[in-house]
Order: C-alpha cells, then structure tokens, then sequence
C-alpha cells in the first residue's frame, strides 16, 4: 500500500507507512517533536526532538532540533533507512533536501577511546563472569546438556515512557503473565533443575556446589518489564516471594511508582534504573529525571548496589552527562554505565562510541587512553559482523542458550503462554551491507525467528541435550552478545578445569 500523507500546517504533518505512523509536531514544548507510532496494538510511541547532523564521513558535526525541513527529509528517508538511521543526516544532503546513499568510513573498535574496567565487567555480561561457573561448562562438554543459571522476565510490557530508542516499541501492551505463571517459571529452574543435577549429574553437581555452594540451578534472576516491572500488579508479593529462595535477584526499570512500598527494593541485590532523554518520560517533575521520586531505601544504601544507565544519542548535551554524574554522587549511587543505540547499525553505533568517549574525555569524566576519572562507565557495546558469525558458529549453535534465557511475554494474550529466547538482544539486530543494504532491528520480540522453547517449557531447556533452534550464521550476525558467545566456546573448549584462573575482583557473579 502507497504511503498516505497528510500535511495541515507546516508545522504538522502525518505519515503512515509499514509498521509505524510518523507524526511532527512543531508546535510541541519546550522542542518540536517526530513521534515514531507502533502500528501494532500497543501503540507505543518513540518521542524524537533532535537529530544528528553529520558530514560527508559521518562524523558528527551538531545536534539539531526537527524543524519542518529536517521532519519532512525524515519523512522522504525513512523507509529506506529505518527507524534508527533516519535520524542521523548528512549536512550535505539535507541541502538538496534528498538522501543519497554513500560508502561508510569503517571505524575500528580499537580506535574508540575505551578501557574496560573492573564495574563494566561486574555491572553488564560481558562473558567475564562465566568462568566462575565452570563446571556446566565441563558438563556440556561431557554430557550435552546446558544449565541455566541466569534468566530474565518481562512479566508483562508496560511502561511510562516514550524512548527514541525503544527496543521492544512494537509489543503488545496487554501481553502481561499471572503470579502463577511467574512463579511456576522461576520453580522449574530453581527446584526442578537442581534435583535434576543432583541426580543424574552429580559428578559437575558436586563440582559446582564446591564452587559456588548450591546445586546447578537458577543463581541470578533479572526483572527487567518492558521498561517498568514495578507497574506489574503482583510486583511486590512477587519480590517476597522470590526473597524466600537463596537466588540474587536484579531489577532494571525506568521508574519507582510511589505506590509500591519502599522495603520492597530492599529485597534485590542491585536495581539499576535506566534514565531515558528528559522528553521521553512524562512523569520527570519539571522535564528533569535528577527531581523524579527515588526510594529512600534505595539512596546511600551499601547493602545494595544501585546504579543509573544512560543511552547516548542526539538528545544528549553536557549539562545532561554532567547531571547524571551529580546524581549518581548525591544519590551513593555506585555507577552510570552509558552505552549507545543498539538499534543503530554497526558502523554508525561504533561512530557514536567514539563521539560519546571524545565527549566524555573533553569533559573530564575519562583520561586519555579511556580510564574513568568519575562514577561514569562507558559500557563498549557493538554489534558483530558476518565474518564473525561465520567463525564463531561454525555449528550453528548459539551458545548463550546453555546457561541463559530470556523469556518475553509477547503473544501471551492470544495464545496463553509465550516464549523464552537466548537473549534480549534479538528485538535490536540491525544488519548493514552498505548503505543502501540495511535490515532495521525488529523492535519487538519475534518467536518465529529466535523463540527456543514455549515458557510453559522451560524444563527443555536442561531436560534435553542442548540444541539449535535457529541458525544464528542466518538472523544473528549483528548479535550484541558475541564475547559472551566466544567465552562459552573457549570454556567448553578447555582440556582441564583444575587450572582455571579466576579474576576474585568481579562482583555480580551470578549474571554472567
Ligand atoms: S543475538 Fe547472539 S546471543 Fe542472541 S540469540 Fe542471536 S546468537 Fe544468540
């Protein structure tokens, strides 16, 4: 079907096409805004109020707010160049007032301003943690099985704001799970899988509860909901409950709502709240996230690590980095782990790692070579390329399925129950072969590509030997999770155990 649009004013205009409806508002405060419409039933909306303006080699030369002109050049680009791209534009073409394909400037990762530290390898999964659970690796190795010790839950997809880079923007907000439901998941992988191990694999059982105490079962759960897990409805008695289970629990969410009580939070081992660009989130008090509400239970308080996580993009200027770094100080907060838009693809997103260190150095919060100076880490996250899926799976295995899963609840209203997949970062593989050759990320959950198995089934995931669901050389290429991926082959790989040397500084040891 042809895009319809339709013009009122200069300063409004409509643009319906595939999945999304375009909308400017030039007349909106305190900036013009592009809304980005999912079609599907949730509606879910991304607020964009700059741009990126860049030249010849895509590097960036300004931040731009939408004027009519730039919403219309969006418009004429956008189903060429994808939800993410279109808002990044070459000077140049915005002066003709038509896009023209190019051929991209390669940037190393290596020439991006980096150093990893100690707190982005304790605070994210960079594949470093997995060597302090390596005896189901041995297990694998030996038996074919996989252990899953590490999962997330989305229980349901609400959320109160409006992100530009919304990962999941085209769900389904009435894809929400029971108590039950949730509870019967978390038991299978606790209960279920440990007396499993405890008698049918007692040898690496043994190993492990040596290692790290417990059977081989669930040792680290993450809430992650759609953007607010604390919005779901049974949240709190949720909290309790998995309170009485020995498992390290995390929460990443977007906001507090004041009505859930603040002991609550005292529950998990460490709530990282993400804080979006200040136009996206409408329950910021005065458009600032540094006012919004923030349990006392959780401010100055060593019983628990809190941090704050921050994607970079055109909506960022240095007062906004500064004020996270201030928040994080006056809050006792332990970090800000900044990182990019995974929707970008990989050459733009590594362009915007090197603008984000050149930033953060030019205002002091890295030294030269990469090293924080202040509560800030930038977290070097960037998508894989063919060549190195091609080495990596050479069996058509995604490994992070042996020890992970993510179980999304999107198409949980019509069908009553969901699926669980190897990782959150399936709803973000953007792929580029030039230019004019991009597959824009998914920006939701899709089953058919990367489900594994239904949640109703989760015990597969440790009952049958390990296997592919899906070829990841074929819809992963651009996977975000490939160190991980490559950890878990060098540690299956290994030809003894007995010498592994393991780094006593990490932290978070049960969210590898
Ligand atoms: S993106 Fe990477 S980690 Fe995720 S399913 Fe694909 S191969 Fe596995």
């Amino acid at each position: 079907m042809a895009p319809t649009r339709q013009m009122s004013r200069p300063e409004e205009s409509t643009l319906d096409l595939g999945e999304f409806t375009l909308k400017y508002r030039g007349d909106a405060l305190p900036q013009p805004e592009l809304l980005v419409i999912g079609k599907r039933s949730g509606r879910h909306k991304a607020v964009h109020t700059f741009v990126n303006i860049l030249d010849n080699d895509g590097n960036l030369v300004r931040q731009a707010a939408i004027t009519p002109d730039i919403a219309s050049f969006i418009f004429g680009s956008f189903e060429v160049r994808g939800s993410t791209e279109a808002f990044n534009i070459y000077e140049s073409d915005l002066v003709v007032g038509k896009w023209s394909p190019r051929t991209r400037t390669n940037v190393s990762p290596d020439l991006v301003r980096h150093q990893r530290t100690i707190a982005e390898q304790s605070f994210t999964a960079t594949g470093g943690k997995l060597a302090h659970h390596w005896p189901i690796f041995q297990k694998l190795k030996e038996t074919g099985f996989g252990s899953i010790i590490r999962a997330t839950l989305t229980l349901h997809q609400l959320c109160s704001s409006n992100c530009p880079f919304c990962s999941t923007i085209l769900r389904n907000k009435r894809d929400s799970v029971s108590l039950t439901e949730a509870q019967a998941f978390v038991s299978t992988l606790y209960n279920e899988q440990a007396a499993l191990n405890r008698n049918e694999f007692v040898r690496y059982n043994e190993e492990y509860r040596r290692l790290t105490g417990t059977d081989i079962r669930l040792k680290g759960l993450i809430l992650s909901g759609g953007g607010q897990p604390n919005l779901w409805p049974h949240f709190s008695e949720f909290v309790r409950w998995l309170g009485e289970l020995d498992l390290d629990v995390g929460l990443i969410t977007n906001g507090f709502p004041p009505k859930i009580a603040e002991d609550v939070y005292e529950r998990f081992k460490w709530v990282r709240l993400s804080i979006t660009p200040e136009s996206a989130s409408p329950f910021y008090p005065d458009g600032r996230f540094d006012r919004q509400y923030i349990p006392a239970s959780l401010r100055h308080n060593d019983s628990l690590t809190v941090g704050l996580s921050y994607v970079y993009g055109p909506w960022t200027d240095d007062d906004m980095l500064k004020r996270l770094d201030a928040s994080a100080h006056e809050n006792g907060f332990r970090y800000v782990r900044l990182l990019t838009d995974c929707n970008l693809t990989r050459q733009a997103q590594l362009k915007a790692h090197q603008d984000l260190a050149d930033r953060l150095f030019r205002l002091g919060f890295i030294d030269e070579v990469g090293k924080p100076l202040s509560r800030i880490f930038h977290q070097l996250k960037y998508h894989g390329s063919q060549r190195e899926a091609e080495e990596l799976w050479s069996d058509g295995q995604c490994k992070l399925q042996s020890y992970n899963v993510f179980w999304d609840t999107t198409g949980h209203e019509e069908n009553g129950y969901s699926h669980c997949y190897p990782c959150d970062s399936v709803t973000v593989l953007a792929d580029e072969q030039g230019e004019t050759d991009i597959s824009v990320s998914e920006r939701r959950f899709n089953a058919d590509k990367w489900g594994t198995v239904k949640s109703t089934e989760v015990h597969r995931l440790f009952t049958e030997p390990l296997q592919p669901f899906f070829d990841p050389r074929d819809i992963c290429a651009s996977c975000l999770f490939m160190n991980n991926n490559r950890a878990v082959s060098d540690l299956v790989k290994r030809a003894s155990y007995g010498d592994m040397n393991l780094d006593t500084s990490l932290e978070h040891l049960n969210f590898p």
